[in-house]
C-alpha cells in the first residue's frame, strides 16, 4: 500500500472545528522541490527549503487531511530531551547534544505554535506539562532504572515517586514506582499539526488527499506520480515514514507498525476529583510494549497500546483491549467507554535508528522516528534540508542512530511475531 488508508477517524481531529482541506492536485506540475508527506517531517523541510532558498518553488503532497492523518493521531507526548532509547549514559557528550538539538527544535514548534495562535486568535492546546513514566513490575522497574541512569548522567532534573505518591498524583494504584521529568510538551496533536501546516509560506504549495503513487527518475528530474497529474522536480524528499518503502526506498530497514489509541468521554467532575490531584498529566510506559496514558485538559482519559504488524486490528478488538488496559488502572472508570478510539501507522526499524539522507541524485528521505517522532520528526526535516544545502550538520546517524538491516519476507514477519510475543510475556504486567 503506497500510504495509509485508516479505517477510524482520528479521535484528536474529531474534537476540532471542522477544516476546510486544500485542493487534490488535478494536473501536471513543475516544482523545484516536491515534499511527500505533511507531517512533523515535511512541514519542517517545507518550511526550512523556503527559509534556505525563498524563490524556490516547494510542494507538498498528502494522501489525507492536515490533522485527519498519521502526524494528528499520536498521544501528544513532544519530549523536549531525546528519548530513552536514545540514551546511553556512557556518552555524555552524544547525549548532550542530542538534548540540545531536541530542546532548540521544541522551542521552534512552541514559537510557531504561539505566532498562529497571535495571527488567528485561537487557542492550541500545548503546554509544558512534564512525563510520568511508571512501571508496575520487575520487567518495567529495570527499565525506569536505565531511564533514572540516562537523566542523572546527562544531569536532568526528575523527581522519584512511590506507589503511594503516584497514586495521589494519578488517581491509580496500578503502579509501583515511577519518575517524573519536567522536560516534556503534552499536546492535542492534530491542532498543533494544523497550526505548523498554516505557518507554511505562500510559496508553498500543499496538496491534500493526494498520494504519490510511484517515483522515477526522468532525465535529471524525479517523477511523481499522483491520481490527478504528475510532479516533475529537481528534488525529492521522501517524509511518508514508513510509506517510503512502498515507493520503492527503504523497503529493507523500515516497518509500518500500527498501534491504538482510545479518548473517553470528558468526565463528571465528581469523578475527576477522586481521579488524583494532577489535572493534566501524560505518563510514558518503561516497557516498550507498554501503555501511554493521559488524563487530558477537558477531563478526558487517553491510552494508547498494543501493536501490530503493518495492518491495523479490527475495531472491536482495538475497543475491548483498551478499555481492559484503562480499566485495570482505573477501576473507577469500569462504566466509562470511549467516544473514538483509532489507529495510526509508526516508521518501525529494528534498532530505533531513523532512514535519512540523501538516497539516490537529488533524492533525500528522512524516516523511521519510531514511536516519538513529533519533535525528533520536525528536526530531522530541518537538519535533512541544511544537508542538501551543503550546510554543516551535526552527525545524525552518530547521534541519533542509523537503521539497520532487516530480513525480507516471510522471514521478517516471523521475527516480528515471536520478538513481540516473548516480549509481551515479558512484560505482560505492564501491558
Ligand atoms: C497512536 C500513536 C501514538 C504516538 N504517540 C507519539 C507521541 O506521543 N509522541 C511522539 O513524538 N510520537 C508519537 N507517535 C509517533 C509519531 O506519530 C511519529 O513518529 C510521527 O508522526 C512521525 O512524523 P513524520 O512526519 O515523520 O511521519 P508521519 O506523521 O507518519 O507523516 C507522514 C505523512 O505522509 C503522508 N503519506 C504517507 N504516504 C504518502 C504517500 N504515498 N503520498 C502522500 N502522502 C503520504 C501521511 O498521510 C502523513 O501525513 C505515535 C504514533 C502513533 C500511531
Amino acid at each position: 500500500m503506497s500510504h495509509p488508508n485508516y479505517q477510524l477517524d482520528c479521535g484528536w481531529n474529531a474534537l476540532l472545528a471542522p477544516r476546510v482541506p486544500r485542493p487534490a492536485l488535478q494536473q501536471d506540475l513543475d516544482t523545484d522541490v516536491a515534499i511527500i508527506g505533511a507531517g512533523w517531517t515535511g512541514i519542517a523541510a517545507a518550511r526550512r527549503w523556503q527559509e534556505l532558498s525563498p524563490g524556490d518553488s516547494v510542494t507538498l503532497l498528502d494522501s489525507s487531511e492536515i490533522g485527519e492523518g498519521n502526524p494528528g493521531r499520536n498521544s501528544g507526548f513532544l519530549l523536549s530531551i531525546a528519548l530513552a532509547e536514545d540514551a546511553n549514559p556512557s556518552q555524555l557528550e552524544r547525549m548532550a547534544l542530542c538534548n540540545r538539538l531536541t530542546g532548540d527544535t521544541m522551542a521552534q514548534i512552541m514559537a510557531d505554535v504561539e505566532r498562529y495562535c497571535a495571527q488567528t486568535g485561537e487557542t492550541v492546546d500545548l503546554q509544558r506539562t512534564g512525563t510520568y513514566r511508571a512501571a508496575a513490575s520487575s520487567a518495567g522497574l529495570r527499565s525506569l532504572n536505565n531511564y533514572r541512569a540516562f537523566l542523572q548522567a546527562a544531569g536532568l532534573p526528575f523527581t522519584e515517586l512511590d506507589r503511594n505518591a503516584l497514586r495521589e498524583r494519578l488517581g491509580s494504584n496500578f503502579y509501583a514506582e515511577g519518575l517524573y521529568s519536567p522536560d516534556c510538551y503534552l499536546a492535542q496533536p492534530a491542532a498543533v499539526i494544523r497550526a505548523l501546516a498554516a505557518q507554511l509560506s505562500k510559496d508553498t504549495q500543499l496538496f491534500e488527499n493526494t498520494p504519490a503513487l510511484e517515483i522515477t527518475r526522468v532525465g535529471q528530474r524525479w517523477r511523481v506520480k499522483t491520481p490527478g497529474g504528475h510532479v516533475s522536480c529537481r528534488q525529492l524528499i521522501l517524509a511518508n515514514n514508513a510509506f517510503a518503502k512502498d515507493l520503492g526506498i527503504g523497503g529493507s530497514r523500515l516497518v509500518a507498525m500500527y498501534t491504538f489509541a482510545g479518548l473517553t468521554p470528558p468526565l463528571a467532575a465528581a469523578q475527576l476529583d477522586a481521579l488524583g490531584t494532577d489535572a493534566n498529566w501524560g505518563l510514558l510506559p518503561t516497557h516498550r510494549l507498554g501503555s501511554t496514558l493521559r488524563r487530558t485538559v477537558d477531563g478526558r482519559f487517553m491510552i494508547r497500546s498494543m501493536h501490530s504488524y503493518e495492518k491495523e486490528l479490527p475495531r472491536a478488538h482495538i475497543e475491548t483491549e483498551l478499555a481492559r488496559r484503562l480499566h485495570s488502572r482505573f477501576p473507577s472508570l469500569r462504566q466509562t467507554g470511549f467516544d473514538k478510539v483509532w489507529g495510526g501507522a509508526v516508521g518501525f526499524t529494528y534498532n530505533g535508528g531513523a532512514l535519512w539522507g540523501e538516497v539516490k541524485p537529488n533524492l533525500h528521505i528522512s524516516a523511521g522516528c519510531n514511536g516519538g517522532g513529533t519533535v525528533k520528526g520536525t528536526l530531522l526535516g530541518r537538519l535533512l534540508v541544511d544537508k542538501a544545502h551543503g550546510l554543516d550538520v551535526p552527525d545524525v546517524p552518530r547521534l541519533f542512530g542509523s537503521a539497520s538491516w532487516m530480513p525480507p519476507e516471510p522471514l521478517r514477519v516471523i521475527g516480528f511475531k515471536f520478538a513481540s510475543t516473548l516480549e509481551s510475556w515479558q512484560g505482560r504486567h505492564e501491558l
